[in-house]
C-alpha cells in the first residue's frame, strides 16, 4: 500500500471518441487485474479515511482496497457488497469526485486520488463473471408481508434487505421493467442495462415478488395496499418535469427530457416506439437544442450526438464554473462535439405549428442570491437566434401529487410536495407507511437512494417486531 508516492493515477482507459459516438455502449473499458491491484496499492490506508465518510453507504473502502491490491477478489466483494446492494451500478455513475473521491487524502495532497469508483466496479464485475454473486438463502420464512411501491434504487435496497431475513416483499410498479430511472432515465452509455437486469434477476431468484404494469392510484389505492400488507414503502422517485413558461411553449416538437430518454433506452431495450418511429423523438439528422445545465441535461446531449444529430446544443443560463452537472460528464459531452452556449436563456420558442428557431437571451452574472449562487440575469440588447428540430427541456423535476395520485389525502406532504418523514424512522404520518429516496429527497443520487432503502429496510423491521410484540402481549392478556 501507500504507493501514491511512486505510481500515478491510471483511470481506466475512455474507448476512442469517434468509437463511443457511434454506439451506446460504456465509454470506459475495464482494468485489467494488475491494473486494479497497482491502483489499489495507491490507498494511504489513512486512520480515519475521509473517502469512507464522505460515501453515503460509508462503504469500507480502504479494506476492500488492500484486498484488491493483494488479489483477494472475492474477500473485497464480500466486503464491498455488505454495505452496498449494487456497487457495480454505483462504480459506474456515482459523481465520485464529489463523495469518496473528492475526499481523499491523496487527492488533497496533490497526487491525484485512489480511482475507488472503477476499482469498486472491477470488483464486483468480476464477481458476477466468476459466478460469485448469489441469490439470498432465506433460513426462516416469515409471515409479515411488505408493500414496496416503486422498484428503482430506493425500493429494490430496501426489498433486498427485508427479503434478507425471511419477509415475504412484494414490489409493484408502473413500469414493464423493473430498475426506475437504472432503466429508462440513465442511458446505456453510462449504465448498460443488463447490468440492471441481472441484479432484478437475482432478487426475483431470491424470492422477492415483482408486480409490474401496477399503478399505485389506478390499480389500486394506497388504503387497499395497506390492508394487504403489514408494512408499506413508498419509494416513487420523482417525475414531474418542469415547464418553461416563455412565448411559444406550445409549439410541437419541445419535450421533457425523461420523455426523449425513456424513448432512447426503449429502443436500445428493443422496444416499438411510436414516437420515436416515427421520426418525433429521434435526434437523427436534426437540429438539437438542450435546455439545461444538469447531468440528466448531459444525457440528453449525449443521447443525440448518438443518434446523429446534425448539430447539438446545450443552453446554460449562469457559466462552466457554476453548472450543476458532474465535470466529468461535461468533458464526455465536450469530447463528444456538443456545442455549449453557457450565459443564455430562452426568451422565445419560433415556428409555425413545429418548433423551427429558439430567440436567447444572452445573460451576465449578478449579485448573489439567497443560495449564495451568483444570479444570472439578462444582458439588454444581447438576443440571438438558434435554428431548432427538437427541443428537449431539462429543467429538473418536481414530485408529482401524491396525495392525491394515491387517493390518500391525508398523506403528508413538504411544502416541495416530497414526502414528509420522521428521519429517524422512515415513516410517514401514516402508520407503517415508510418513505424512501428522491420521493423524500427530491431528484438526488443513485447511491442516496440505496442508502434510504437499506434505512427504511431496518426501520420496517423494527416496526414489525414491535407490532408482534404488541400483538403477542394481547394475545397473552386475553
Ligand atoms: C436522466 C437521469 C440521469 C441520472 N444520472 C444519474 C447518475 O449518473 N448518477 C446518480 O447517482 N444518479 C443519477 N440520476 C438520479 C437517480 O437516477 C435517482 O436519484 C434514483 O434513481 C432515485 O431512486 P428512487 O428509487 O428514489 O426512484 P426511481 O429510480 O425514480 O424509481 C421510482 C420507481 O417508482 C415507480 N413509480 C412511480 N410512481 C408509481 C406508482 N404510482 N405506482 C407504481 N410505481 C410507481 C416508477 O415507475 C419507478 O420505477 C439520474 C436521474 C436522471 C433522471
Ligand atoms: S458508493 Fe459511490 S461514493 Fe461510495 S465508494 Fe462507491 S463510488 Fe464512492
Amino acid at each position: 500500500m501507500l504507493k501514491f508516492v511512486k505510481l500515478n493515477q491510471e483511470t481506466p482507459e475512455k474507448r476512442k471518441i469517434s468509437d463511443r459516438k457511434g454506439d451506446f455502449h460504456e465509454i470506459y473499458n475495464e482494468y485489467i487485474i494488475e491494473k486494479a491491484k497497482d491502483q489499489s496499492s495507491r490507498c494511504s490506508q489513512c486512520g480515519v479515511p475521509f473517502c469512507q465518510v464522505h460515501c453515503p453507504l460509508h462503504n469500507n473502502i480502504p479494506d476492500w482496497l488492500k484486498l484488491t491490491a493483494e488479489g483477494r477478489l472475492k474477500e473485497a466483494y464480500e466486503i464491498s457488497q455488505s454495505t452496498n446492494n449494487m456497487p457495480e451500478v454505483c462504480g459506474r455513475i456515482c459523481p465520485q469526485d464529489r463523495l469518496c473521491e473528492g475526499n481523499c487524502v491523496i487527492e488533497q495532497s496533490g497526487h491525484g486520488t485512489v480511482t475507488i469508483g472503477s476499482i469498486e466496479k472491477y470488483i464486483t464485475d468480476t464477481a458476477w463473471e466468476k459466478n460469485w454473486v448469489k441469490p439470498l438463502k432465506v433460513e426462516k420464512e416469515l409471515i409479515e408481508s411488505i408493500g414496496i411501491i416503486g422498484a428503482g434504487p430506493a425500493g429494490l435496497a430496501c426489498a433486498e434487505e427485508l427479503r434478507r431475513f425471511g419477509y415475504k416483499v412484494t414490489v409493484y410498479d408502473r413500469y414493464d421493467r423493473p430498475g426506475g430511472l437504472l432503466i429508462y432515465g440513465i442511458p446505456n452509455f453510462k449504465l448498460e442495462k443488463f447490468v440492471v437486469e441481472r441484479r432484478t434477476n437475482i432478487l426475483k431468484e431470491s424470492g422477492i415478488k415483482f408486480v409490474q404494469n401496477f399503478e399505485v392510484g389506478k390499480d389500486k389505492t394506497l388504503d387497499e395496499l395497506r390492508e394487504m400488507h403489514d408494512a408499506i414503502l413508498i419509494a416513487t422517485g420523482v417525475y414531474k418535469a418542469r415547464e418553461i413558461e416563455i412565448p411559444g411553449s406550445e409549439l410541437k416538437n419541445i419535450f421533457p427530457a425523461m420523455d426523449f430518454l425513456t424513448a432512447s433506452n426503449r429502443k436500445g431495450l428493443g422496444d416499438k416506439v411510436d414516437l420515436f418511429d416515427n421520426g418525433t423523438l429521434d435526434a437523427n439528422n436534426k437540429d438539437i437544442v438542450v435546455i439545461g445545465g444538469g447531468d440528466t441535461a448531459m444525457d440528453c446531449v449525449r443521447t443525440a450526438v448518438r443518434q446523429k444529430a446534425k448539430s447539438v446544443k446545450c443552453l446554460y443560463r449562469r457559466d462552466k464554473a457554476n453548472m450543476p452537472g458532474s465535470a466529468r460528464e461535461v468533458l464526455n459531452a465536450e469530447e463528444e462535439g456538443v456545442e455549449f452556449i453557457w450565459l443564455s436563456s430562452p426568451k422565445k420558442f419560433i415556428g409555425n405549428s413545429k418548433v423551427e428557431s429558439i430567440e436567447v437571451n444572452k445573460m451576465e452574472l449578478g449579485s448573489p442570491d439567497s443560495s449564495g449562487r451568483k444570479k444570472p440575469v439578462i444582458k439588454d440588447g444581447a438576443e440571438f437566434k438558434l435554428n431548432a428540430d427538437l427541443v428537449i427541456r431539462s429543467l429538473g423535476f418536481d414530485p408529482e401529487n401524491l396525495p392525491k395520485l394515491f387517493k390518500c389525502e391525508s398523506l403528508a406532504i413538504s411544502k416541495w410536495g416530497t414526502l414528509k418523514i420522521d428521519l429517524n424512522t422512515m415513516s410517514t404520518n401514516l402508520k407503517g407507511v415508510f418513505a424512501a429516496g428522491d420521493i423524500v429527497r427530491g431528484a438526488s443520487l443513485v447511491v442516496w437512494a440505496i442508502k434510504d432503502g437499506r434505512d427504511a429496510a431496518v426501520q420496517i423491521r423494527k416496526f414489525l417486531i414491535e407490532k408482534d410484540k404488541l400483538k403477542n402481549k394481547k394475545t397473552v392478556a386475553a
